[in-house]
C-alpha cells in the first residue's frame, strides 16, 4: 500500500480548500492514510510532516504498521493530544472532517488550544479523506477482489446447505463459521438472512424463524479481509415457486443486470439507479423498490459514491460500487440480487460472479 501517495493526495486536497493542516481521526481515514488499525488515533498532516497520536495500548501496533509518520504516543484522547501539538507547530487554520466530529468531539479539540489561536483554528472542510477513497489504488482493489472472491466461495457453500425447516440463524452462523475459516477478519456488517415473509424486509438480520418449505430466501453478506469488505445479496427460493415470482424475480435481475451494463467511468451515479428502476418501472414493480440501487465499498462496507435517484456524481476508473435493487412486497415476499463491481476504464467489472439465475432448492 503507498500511503505516501495517498497522504500527499490529502495534503494536496487540504491546500486546495485553504487550509494549513488537515486533522484526521475517522479510524478508517486513519488506516487509509497511515495502515495503523488502532482504536484511538488522529492524524495530522501539516507543512510536510505526518504525525500519528495514540496511546501506550498501541505502541509496539503502531511501530509494526506505520512507516514515514511519526508517532506521538499519549494517554489523552487523541485529538486532544493533536490539537496541542499542531498550537506548537504554528498552525493557524486546522481543516476537519464536519462529517465525522461530533460538536463534544469539537468543543474538546477548541478547549486543547489557547484562547489566542482557538479563533479561526478550526475549519469544516468535508470528508476530504473518504472522497479520495472512493478511486482505490491497485492494492485495495486486489484486496477487495479477494474478499468479494470469500463472499462468492460461501454462497456457493451454502447452496448445499440451506434447507426448510431451518433457522435463519443457522443459516447466517454456517456462513459466519465458514467465513472465518476462509480467513475473515470478521463479517462487514450483520449478515442478513430473511425468509418467508420476512424477504419483504430489506434488511431483516437473521432470526429464529424457520426457513419455510416453500417461499424466498434472501442471504445479504459480506465478509473482511486485510481491512476490505466484500458485499453481496443472492435471494434462492425454497420448493416450487407459486404464479408470479418468477416473473418479479426474472425483473429484479433483469434490472440488476441492467445497472450493471450501464457503469462506466464518465456515467453518474444517478444514471446506474435509473438503469435498474426503468426497467421495474416497466412491469409497475419501482414502487417496491424502495432503497438506492448501490453505494461504495471498501474500507467501509458503506461508502461514497452513492447510487441513488438523481445523484449526479460521475462514476471514474477504480471506484468500487455495489449494485442492488430489489423488490419488496410487505406481507408477502421480497427478493434482492447485489453485485460488487469495478469500474474500470471502459466499463465495468462483476467481482462476485455468483450465479444469479433462477435457485430453486
Ligand atoms: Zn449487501
Ligand atoms: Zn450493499
Amino acid at each position: 500500500m503507498d500511503f505516501r501517495a495517498r497522504r500527499k493526495k490529502a495534503v494536496a486536497a487540504a491546500q486546495a480548500v485553504g487550509v494549513d493542516a488537515l486533522m484526521v481521526t475517522h479510524l478508517p481515514d486513519v488506516r487509509y492514510l497511515t495502515g495503523f488499525t488502532g482504536s484511538n488515533a488522529a492524524v495530522v498532516l501539516f507543512g510536510g510532516k505526518s504525525v500519528l497520536f495514540t496511546d501506550g495500548r498501541y505502541t509496539a501496533q503502531a511501530k509494526a504498521e506505520v512507516a514515514g509518520v511519526r508517532v506521538v504516543i499519549e494517554k489523552k484522547a487523541a485529538a486532544v493530544v493533536a490539537c496541542g501539538w499542531m498550537e506548537e507547530a504554528g498552525v493557524r487554520r486546522c481543516g476537519f472532517d464536519a462529517t465525522q466530529t461530533s460538536v463534544a468531539a469539537l468543543e474538546s479539540m477548541r478547549r486543547a488550544v489557547s484562547g489566542s489561536v482557538r479563533r479561526g483554528m478550526f475549519v469544516p472542510v468535508g470528508a476530504l479523506v473518504a472522497r479520495l477513497r472512493e478511486v482505490k489504488d491497485s492494492d485495495e482493489i486486489a484486496a477487495i477482489r479477494a474478499a468479494a472472491l470469500v463472499g462468492c466461495e460461501l454462497f456457493d457453500g451454502m447452496l448445499g446447505f440451506i434447507q426448510p425447516g431451518m433457522a435463519e440463524v443457522e443459516v447466517a452462523a454456517a456462513l459466519e463459521y465458514a467465513a472465518r475459516l476462509r480467513g475473515a477478519e470478521g463479517m462487514s456488517f450483520e449478515t442478513i438472512v430473511a425468509s418467508g415473509e420476512r424477504s419483504a424486509l430489506p434488511h431483516g438480520r437473521a432470526t429464529t424463524a424457520k426457513l419455510p418449505k416453500r417461499g424466498f430466501c434472501t442471504l445479504d453478506f459480506g465478509v473482511v479481509l486485510d481491512g476490505y469488505c466484500s458485499d453481496m445479496t443472492r435471494t434462492v427460493h425454497l420448493g416450487k415457486a407459486l404464479p408470479g415470482e418468477w416473473e418479479v424475480y426474472d425483473s429484479v435481475l433483469e434490472a440488476q443486470t441492467a445497472a450493471v451494463a450501464r457503469v462506466a467511468p464518465g456515467v453518474t451515479a444517478g444514471e446506474v439507479d435509473e438503469a435498474a428502476r426503468s426497467v421495474l418501472r416497466q412491469s409497475g414493480l419501482d414502487k417496491f423498490f424502495s432503497h438506492s440501487t448501490g453505494h461504495g465499498v471498501g474500507l467501509e462496507i458503506h461508502e461514497g459514491p452513492r447510487l441513488a435517484t438523481q445523484q449526479t456524481q460521475v462514476l471514474e476508473a477504480g471506484m468500487v460500487v455495489t449494485i442492488e435493487p430489489g423488490v419488496y412486497m410487505p406481507g408477502k415476499y421480497g427478493m434482492r440480487i447485489e453485485d460488487m463491481v469495478l469500474v474500470t476504464a471502459s466499463g465495468g467489472e462483476v467481482l462476485t460472479p455468483s450465479l444469479k439465475a433462477w435457485i430453486e432448492l
